[in-house]
């Protein structure tokens, strides 16, 4: 089975387009190792598809502003379940599945939904919906994330998901995000 691991990542200053691609790409990065390291221990084969950064900013263009879980995301979704789908199309893989859905800060019928979407492109491929949270899921990834002390990244993972949590910071008396400084453990 194929497993959507992580939908994209990060981060910083909005001054130029430029810079917040290469500022998400840093983020990415730090993300990947772990989910590499963590696959490594669990002997799981770990598939580094394309972030494909281009894309994503295309994609998304005139979303900016959108709240998460609206529109910006659903794409963002698209795109990420297209890639793996064609993968599983590629490799003869008849499911596949995703994590990405046990957080609660994810709608769990648009993460599905966007999984169904991609697997209609193809014959014999079936997403399989399960709810992650369920059975215990959600304290399991907790337990996990602690124990292998995983980075805990404070936001979604775009650049706009970025700054929306940092403005809501702001009213709030909050600091700022500071990214790569938090740990599970
Ligand atoms: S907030 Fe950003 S990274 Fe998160 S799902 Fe939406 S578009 Fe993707």
């Amino acid at each position: 089975m194929v497993n959507l691991a992580c939908c994209c990542i990060a981060v910083v200053h909005l001054v130029q387009e430029r810079s917040w691609k290469q500022l998400q790409l840093q983020t990415l990065i730090l993300r990947k190792e772990e989910n590499k390291r963590y696959c490594e221990t669990l002997n799981f084969k770990f598939i580094d598809a394309d972030y494909d950064k281009d894309n994503w900013f295309d994609r998304v263009k005139g979303l900016e502003d959108e709240p998460e879980r609206g529109e910006r995301c659903t794409k963002c979704f698209d795109m990420r379940f297209e890639r793996s789908a064609l993968f599983a199309h590629e490799n003869n893989f008849s499911l596949f599945a995703t994590t990405l859905g046990i957080s609660r800060w994810k709608d769990l019928d648009q993460v599905n939904n966007s999984g169904l979407r991609a697997s209609k492109r193809y014959d014999n491929l079936t997403f399989w919906d399960f709810n992650w949270r369920k059975q215990g899921g959600s304290s399991r990834m907790i337990e996990i994330s602690k124990r292998e002390e995983f980075y805990q990244q404070e936001y979604c993972g775009c650049v706009y998901s970025l700054r929306d949590t940092n403005k809501w910071r702001k009213e709030n008396n909050r600091p700022r995000i500071k990214r790569g400084k938090k740990f599970y453990g």
